[in-house]
């Protein structure tokens, strides 16, 4: 690999930060990803306990079709074909604890004849809905970092359903849901954050699932993560572990390296942070480059809610159950001073070998709070009832569990439990939040700014500044930052795919 004699330091190994470095080193930059735990991934992450292995991050990855729009971002960092995909055919079965039940399925076919037979009364919103499923399929991401020169083309086939994406972007999801009477259906768009988001959110999900363009790759976020370090490896590039930045160093309004916990220096012509926007803002650079905008993104813009997970290891094969279950319970469950909760998700990974062995299951639950000074707190100051409060959680989901399938506590055979405090210590993610800025409707779904006034040779990517984050803000948030560095530095920014790359070297 040639290299351009500049070097550009990445605070923040998760998915961001990995896609500017393979972007950076196919320019020709030395690059560093700095990384404060002791492994890549961030909120793309699973952790083994015994013989299971609970995937946090992943239910599904748009881009995941071979010859789809945003797959063909992903190929320019990694091969995504060594990846396998699958596609359940249900997304969510979602069941009262009195036994009414229906069923989101992934395909619009299927989901059109399911909700037509449970809710005839709905007929003209069921058709409007599955009418925007089809139509979004064909919707085109643009590309942030490019031009009118570079989107023309995706644009000029957006324009049939730009109407359509104007309608939905002005409706939360509540308000859109509040279009059936079927308390069900009502409820799939209403409840939690889901509701507060912007309609787009979900009914594009479902677009893309329709298309089989938003899959579920085994092995979990994990498996794509290890994809690009060894695609880092390949091309030079370093990923430095327990390595805590706790400033990033600035003369003369530009940003000239970083300094570590414990004190070591970095230099660098560039740097770029992927870490949690807050804490790059305001904790690294001491809130020095901030104006009115910052300041009102960071004081009035809403984050997803934080969460616990509680994660079982059971020993028996459920692949009968739906690959994820909500079940809308009879009296709600406390999580913590403030948050009840009247329904309570599961994830069945029976469709994912590598989590469970043959004949048993990992299940995950997660368990949306935004009290997470509670849990950072408790876990600091009082850790006997931090751990009591964990297992007090624990017991509420797996009594949930064992109403629907009498007889599966037993065959519980590893229980784990992690918290905002958890997702803090090992993320730094402000509030332990799952996915940055929710995506309100009316804010449309322009990122946010990635430089900050007057700080010269220092970019944001990631979640925090792409409302709505996801694993795909990853790479349209480090792609525009490294396109500028490019240009800046009179670098061409000329990435090919990694599929095109291999068949020529073949
Ligand atoms: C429960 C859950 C379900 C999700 N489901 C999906 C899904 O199905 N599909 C999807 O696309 N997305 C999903 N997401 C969202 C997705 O995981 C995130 O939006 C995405 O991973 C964020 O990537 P990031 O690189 O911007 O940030 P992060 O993953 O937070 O990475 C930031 C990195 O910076 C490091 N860091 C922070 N501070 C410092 C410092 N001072 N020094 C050095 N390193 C530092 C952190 O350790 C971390 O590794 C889900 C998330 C959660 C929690």
């Amino acid at each position: 690999m040639n290299r351009n004699g500049k070097k550009i330091v990445i605070i923040g190994g998760g998915i961001a930060g990995l896609s500017a470095a393979v972007y950076a080193l196919k320019c020709g930059y030395e690059v560093e990803v700095l990384e404060m735990h002791d492994m890549a991934g961030g909120l793309a992450m699973s952790w083994r306990r015994g013989p299971y292995t609970f995937e946090t991050c992943l239910h599904w990855l748009i881009g995941s079709k071979p010859g789809g729009e945003f797959n063909r971002i992903w190929k320019e960092l990694v091969d995504l074909d060594k990846l396998t995909f699958v596609n359940p055919h249900e997304f969510v079965r979602i069941e009262t604890e009195d036994g009414d039940s229906l069923r989101m399925y992934t395909n619009a076919d299927m989901l059109e004849a399911e909700l037509m037979r449970r809710a005839p009364d709905d007929i003209a919103a069921i058709q409007d809905f599955i009418h925007a499923i089809r139509a979004l399929g064909k919707f085109r991401l643009l590309d942030p970092s490019g031009g009118l020169a570079d989107n023309w083309l995706n644009l000029l086939r957006d324009i049939p359903v730009l109407p359509l994406l104007n309608k939905l972007g002005k409706m939360s999801g509540a308000e859109y849901g509040a279009r059936f009477a079927d308390p069900l259906l009502r409820g799939f768009f209403s409840t939690g954050d889901m509701g507060k988001l912007t309609a787009i959110a979900m009914v594009l999900s479902l677009a893309w699932m329709n298309e089989q363009d938003a899959g579920y790759c085994i092995g979990g976020s994990q498996a794509l993560i290890r994809l690009f370090g060894e695609k880092i490896a390949e091309l030079g590039g370093t990923v430095r572990f327990n390595a805590r930045v706790e400033r990033i160093v600035v003369e003369q309004d530009r940003a000239i390296g970083v300094e570590l916990h414990g004190g070591a220096a970095i230099p660098a012509d560039w740097v770029i942070s992927a870490a949690d926007g807050h804490a790059t803002i305001y904790e690294m650079l001491g809130g020095r480059y901030v104006d009115d905008t910052v300041r009102k993104i960071y004081a009035g813009s809403e984050t997803f809610a934080s969460y616990l997970q509680v994660s079982l290891g059971i020993a028996e094969d459920l692949c009968g159950e739906p690959a994820m279950l909500t079940r809308i319970l009879g009296s709600p469950i406390l999580v913590d001073p403030g948050t009840e909760l009247k329904s309570v998700g599961f994830r069945f990974f029976h469709f994912d070998p590598t989590l469970a062995p043959r004949g048993k299951t990992a299940v995950t639950s997660i368990l949306p709070t935004r009290n997470f000074e509670y849990w950072d707190r408790l876990r600091r100051e009082a850790p006997l009832h931090y751990r009591a409060e964990k297992s007090r959680v624990a017991d509420a989901v797996i009594d949930v569990l064992e109403r629907r399938l009498p007889g599966v506590r037993e065959a519980i055979e590893v229980t784990d439990v992690s918290t905002p405090a958890t997702v803090i210590r090992y993320t730094g993610n402000w509030k332990g939040s799952q996915e940055g800025w929710l995506m309100p409707p009316g804010a449309g779904m322009k990122p946010f700014p990635n430089t900050l006034p007057k700080l010269d040779r220092f970019y944001l990517i990631g979640q925090w500044i792409m409302p709505g984050g996801g694993l795909p803000s990853g790479p349209m948030t480090a792609r525009p930052a490294i396109k500028a560095i490019c240009k800046r530095d009179h670098v061409p920014f000329e990435i090919r795919q990694e599929v095109q790359l291999l068949a020529s070297s073949r």
